[in-house]
């Protein structure tokens, strides 16, 4: 039996109310109430994985960036910006504008390639964004951000983060040092006097966040019990299906994804994913919100003729269209539709009809849940191998004549 999961990227509102009608309704938290996740880690934690298992978000980015991480590597997501420096390094733009892949390089050229023995590489990936790769042995991704997230604010120190130990302060004391001597000789390039001659700021500082390290985590398909695949159109995405052993294919038009997870045969989960709502989110206007979702209202007709398997419609996180707020802790709306499921008297999809839905689940029940409803379920106490499984496994391991 499939299940085609239709996330809603960063969703809040309203339709839906053909569906809603045969679903069964509820609200989800992704981690804790009020606790605000970026999309990466809501989908790690729906996928049925645990905070601790979480490699960085700078991992996850790289892996979709098809870029080589070695084992004794820590990555960290990196920005070309702009400071002044007056007793720190005040950030005026945390991206600059107009930075291409070759300056991206031409920059990299300057910067500090060895710290106490610990090799520095950086690698270009979109506009003035990279990746800083730190070689060496017993480094920690246990640091914190350089990058306040927010102009006209401090650079911030780097320090050991919620880890006390000697590799986590050590690398953090190495990327100081570095961050520091990197600022000093940008100013030599000349990707930056050619910058100033054009009335352009000078990419100065090179911001780092979102330290990761690489770790070998169990499949999707070991952790759930079922063959899986991404569609959508996002690195982000990519790199996490990468990560967990999922398929991913590439499909930017949400009917058409709908369309494919129908046609996909074979397949036990089929996540398909749209960014449009969160996209709309971040452009602050809750008009151009309304509109994508009545958009998105017409794009998802293909799955109601989806009757052999279960249907799940939810969103990530909760973004809202006002504010500065980049995400919200708010909890959201969920639906199943499956043959034989229970339904409730909620008769539209959103957060003040699914409130009054029969269910509250966090992220982590979202694969319980799934298993359920499909049928895949087993009883608890049974032990099938080594670990715990929510689920039947499809092959296990056989006891042989010696
Ligand atoms: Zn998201």
């Amino acid at each position: 039996m499939r299940t085609i999961t239709l996330l809603l990227d960063g969703i809040g509102d309203r339709v839906y109310k053909e569906l809603c009608s045969r679903g069964y309704c509820g609200m989800m938290t992704p981690l804790f109430p009020g606790v605000e996740l970026g999309t990466e880690l809501a989908h790690f934690l729906m996928f049925g994985y645990k905070l601790d298992e979480y490699p960085g978000r700078a991992i996850i980015d790289c892996i979709g960036e098809n870029k080589k991480i070695l084992d004794n590597e820590i990555v960290l997501r990196t920005s070309w910006a702009n400071v002044s420096c007056e007793e720190g390094f005040f950030l005026n733009e945390r991206f600059v504008e107009e930075l291409d892949k070759e300056d991206g390089i031409k920059l990299s050229q300057n910067l500090v390639k060895d710290i106490d023995g610990y090799k520095f590489r950086w690698e270009h990936s979109y506009d003035s964004h990279g990746f800083l790769f730190i070689e060496g042995n017993n480094l920690s991704a246990n640091v914190s951000d350089s990058d306040p997230f927010y102009n006209n604010q401090f650079v911030m120190k780097v320090e050991e983060f919620e880890d006390d130990s000697f590799e986590a302060r050590k690398t953090a004391e190495i990327i100081n040092k570095f961050l520091v001597k990197a600022s000093k000789s940008l100013d030599e390039s000349l990707v930056n006097s050619d910058r100033i001659s054009k009335g352009l700021a000078p990419a100065n500082f090179l911001l780092t966040k979102w330290s990761g390290k690489m770790k070998t985590l169990e499949s999707f398909y070991k952790k759930n019990g079922m063959k899986s695949a991404i569609i959508g159109k996002s690195n982000l995405l990519k790199g996490l299906a990468k990560l967990l052993k999922m398929e991913y294919f590439e499909e930017g038009n949400f009917k058409k994804a709908i369309e494919t997870a129908i046609s996909m045969e074979g397949f036990d989960y089929i996540h398909v994913h749209t960014k449009l709502p969160d996209q709309a989110s971040h452009k602050k206007d809750p008009f151009e919100k309304v509109r994508v979702i009545e958009e998105i209202d017409k794009e998802i007709e293909p799955i109601l003729n989806f009757k052999e398997g279960l249907i799940v419609v939810t969103g990530d996180h909760t973004t809202p269209s006002f504010g500065k707020c980049i995400h919200a802790g708010d909890d959201v709306p969920i639906m199943f539709i499956g043959e034989r499921l229970r339904t409730d008297d909620v008769m539209e999809y959103g957060e003040r009809t699914c409130t009054k839905g029969s269910f509250k689940i966090n992220g982590e029940d979202f694969m319980p849940m799934i298993l359920n409803f499909s049928n895949r379920t087993k009883l608890f106490h049974l032990r099938a191998g080594k670990k715990r499984r929510l689920y039947t496994p499809k092959e296990v391991n056989p006891l042989k004549d010696v």
